[in-house]
């Protein structure tokens, strides 16, 4: 499976997308993509007033349908979920280890060592395969923290996202990633069907700074 024909953060109109699964997957067929994650944020996450395992297990059928109607594409049933300050993950009904792909996000404004302890801690929890949008909400960033959060990411095989919505500011921080060992992933953050698959100026960074991508499932 080749990663830069992957797009694993696409938002549904099961969270706050607008778009239909059905949609979705289509709009990725014509534009030759092997593999996506359908990534909804479900309540009480930031981004979602919609959760419980009824909405879960409807949005888990379409998901199936669209399986069946595009055999050729391997669609992922994934979530993206808040991790929190304490380092902990927000809730979703039904439990994390439902999920085919879990992104973890802070949608949070913080620090650079407020974010670091956040995301260490999450890191060691078990729940998370992706860093979503690593300096997203970042106001100041550190080097030193920069370091720690890498090697805690590496030692629990977490892949880095390179963020279509957010592109990253902190360069130095990929760089120490990669240097300890972690792969990364392309994620476009579609809420629209035109941004589905939008990944061009991702790859092209990862080229210029020699990023392993993956697919990591
Ligand atoms: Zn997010
Ligand atoms: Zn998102």
């Amino acid at each position: 499976m080749n990663p830069r024909k992957s797009d694993l953060h696409i938002h549904s109109c099961f969270s706050d997308g607008v778009e239909t699964i059905g949609a979705i997957v289509e709009r990725a067929v014509q534009l030759r993509r092997e593999v996506i994650a359908i990534c909804d944020h479900f309540w009480p996450c930031i981004g979602s007033n919609q959760g419980g395992i009824g909405l879960i297990r409807e949005r888990r059928e379409a998901i199936e349908v669209a399986r069946a109607d595009f055999p050729k594409i391997r669609v992922l049933d994934g979530a993206e979920i808040d991790i929190m300050p304490d380092g902990t993950f927000s809730q979703v009904a039904g439990g994390h280890e439902q999920f085919d792909l879990v992104i973890g996000s802070v949608h949070w404004g913080s620090d650079s060592s407020r974010w670091a302890s956040a995301v260490i801690g999450a890191s060691r929890r078990g729940v998370m395969h992706i860093l979503g949008h690593f300096d997203g909400y970042l106001s100041t960033y550190r080097q030193a923290d920069g370091e720690i959060v890498a090697a805690a990411l590496a030692e629990n095989d977490i892949v880095v996202e390179l963020n279509s919505r957010y592109p990253p500011d902190n360069l130095e921080f990929l760089e120490t990633a990669r240097d300890r060992g972690c792969r990364f992933t392309l994620g476009s953050d579609a809420h629209r069907l035109n941004g589905v698959g939008r990944n061009e100026e991702q790859a092209k960074l990862a080229d210029a700074l020699n990023l392993p991508l993956c697919v990591p499932l």
